[in-house]
């Protein structure tokens, strides 16, 4: 088939980085190309109160912007803690505040969930990859990560709650693991791989 360009409906640079790497790592005919390229990512207001309605108003919004031909591809994506009765969820970048600091974010998990014990610390990441096509068709792809919270933060990498989630499998964050292990294993990897098995049926 054709190559298919998506320009990512994000300003997020840690989620354009990682879904780079997966289609680098998936050797399709696709291209995934940044929002720079095409003015930038729309200011927008995640209101929908799920992960699919939200990466639809993402977009929706980077549509008039698609060159002839060009898919947007949305990531809506966020942590869903079981003592937390799924929260922070959609809501996940703006857990303490509108001005959504990650770090703040982390900070406020931790204090949070302090006297929750090892045996209730189980979480999942949840991610929804939803290509806009040039003819307004959907596709949608999703894909969950899960493990458990750490007490207190470690690693450096990835970006998020990562230094604070162990995916099953493993006894380290996925700060720890770094960005190799985390495509193998992560929620975005896993919708990825969705959309990717769907890339190859349509050629
Ligand atoms: P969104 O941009 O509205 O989809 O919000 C995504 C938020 O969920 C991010 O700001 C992070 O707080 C969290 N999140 C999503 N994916 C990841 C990940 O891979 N690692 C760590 N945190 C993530």
């Amino acid at each position: 088939m054709a190559r298919l360009t998506f320009y990512l409906a994000s300003g997020n640079a840690h989620k354009a980085a990682e879904l780079q790497a997966l289609a680098e790592a998936s050797a399709l005919t696709v291209t995934v190309a940044s929002a720079r390229a095409i003015g930038g990512m729309p200011e927008v207001v995640e209101d929908s109160g799920t992960f699919v309605g939200n990466a639809r108003i993402k977009a929706l919004a980077l549509r008039p912007r698609l060159p002839a031909g060009a898919w947007a591809l949305a990531d809506d994506s966020g942590l869903c803690v079981d003592a937390l009765n799924g929260a922070p969820g959609v809501e996940s970048a703006y857990y303490a505040g509108p001005q959504g600091d990650s770090r703040a974010n982390l900070a406020k998990l931790v204090d949070v969930l302090r006297d929750v014990p090892e045996s209730r610390r189980g979480a999942q990441f949840r991610c929804v990859l939803l290509a806009l096509g040039p003819d307004g068709a959907e596709q949608i792809f999703e894909g969950g990560c899960p493990g458990r919270l750490l007490a207190q933060p470690r690693g450096q990498g990835g970006f998020g709650y990562d230094p604070l989630f162990v995916p099953d499998g493993y006894d380290a964050s996925l700060a720890e693991l770094g960005d190799a292990i985390k495509n193998t294993v992560s929620h975005r990897a896993r919708a990825w791989q969705r959309l990717a098995d769907w890339v190859r049926l349509q050629s």
